[in-house]
């Protein structure tokens, strides 16, 4: 089973904003065992928020789906409200999240933050999320909550986009309550110095025959000039085995071979 993620906000389709949470949850959750099938960056327009949000919980191969952004005070945060009408829900005011607000605005009154600790409409917003939820997840670090719903064979997260929230919310509540006990997909790679992509065609092919299990990435890097193949699969035997036959063939090439630590990101 696989994970999805949307990522949610104008910012980032119009390249304001690079989605790097989702590229922080890639990772996450590809170490936690949850991989992800797909990511989609979705603008703050509700019916296209509905559209994907129905779309990936009518996928049958998804347990996961994480929303990431627009629960915030203000009018253009819509995901709350395309969330309700998706899953078919009110719209309710939970009153933890309510009194946990109220609380926070006399802390920054205190504070000399704002001048006055009156909910306004926009906070009640973030107050307000689909009915149902199986958890409201408590964010630390800003205002708007998170949620959790169960729904027939798939979870629902939704986060706020700030990124620190987001990862504070995922590390602090998501991963040891929802996501633990996983076993992640053994990663091994080697690297080669100024290889020939080109020349691995042959070896890469006869792996997707001979080892359809594993997948096997190819992926030059042009600031180090190195090229990494990655394989990746569920028996750390087969994974091996793929490592040990693409390292024959490039020194038969000769090339140098280097191990590398797993997954390095960046290539
Ligand atoms: P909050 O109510 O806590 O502000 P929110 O869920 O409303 O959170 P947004 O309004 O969507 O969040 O975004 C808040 C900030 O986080 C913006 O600066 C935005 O650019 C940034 N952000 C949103 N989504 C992402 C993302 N996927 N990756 C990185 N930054 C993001
Ligand atoms: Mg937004």
């Amino acid at each position: 089973m696989a994970a999805t993620i949307i990522a949610i906000g104008d910012e980032l389709l119009a390249g304001y904003t690079l989605d790097s949470n989702s590229n922080w949850m890639a990772q996450r959750l590809r170490r936690l065992g949850h991989p992800l099938k797909r990511v989609t960056q979705v603008r703050d327009r509700e019916a296209e928020i509905v559209e994907q949000v129905r779309r990936d919980l009518a996928d049958p191969e998804v347990s996961e789906v994480f929303c990431s952004g627009g629960l915030g005070p203000t009018p253009d945060d819509r995901t709350f409200a395309a969330l309700a009408s998706a899953l078919g829900r009110e719209l309710v005011e939970e009153e933890s999240v309510r009194e946990r607000i109220e609380r926070r605005l006399e802390r920054m009154k205190e504070a000399g933050l704002v001048a006055e600790a009156e909910l306004n409409e926009g906070h009640l917003r973030m107050a307000r999320i689909p009915a149902g939820a199986t958890a409201v997840l408590r964010n630390r670090v800003g205002t708007a909550p998170g949620a959790v719903y169960e729904l027939e064979g798939t979870r629902l997260f939704v986060l706020p986009g700030v990124p620190p929230e987001l990862k504070d919310i995922f590390s602090e509540e998501v991963e040891p309550r929802y996501l633990a006990g996983g076993s992640a997909a053994t990663v091994r790679e080697i690297r080669l110095q100024f290889a020939v992509e080109g020349r691995f065609y042959p070896v890469l092919k006869e792996l997707e025959e001979t080892h359809p299990e594993v997948a096997v990435g190819s992926y030059p890097n042009f600031d180090s000039k190195e090229l990494v193949l990655r394989c990746t699969g569920a028996d750390p035997v087969r994974v091996a085995d793929a490592i040990a036959i693409l390292t024959r063939f490039a020194e038969s090439l000769g090339y140098p071979v280097r191990q590398s630590a797993a997954g390095t990101v960046g290539c």
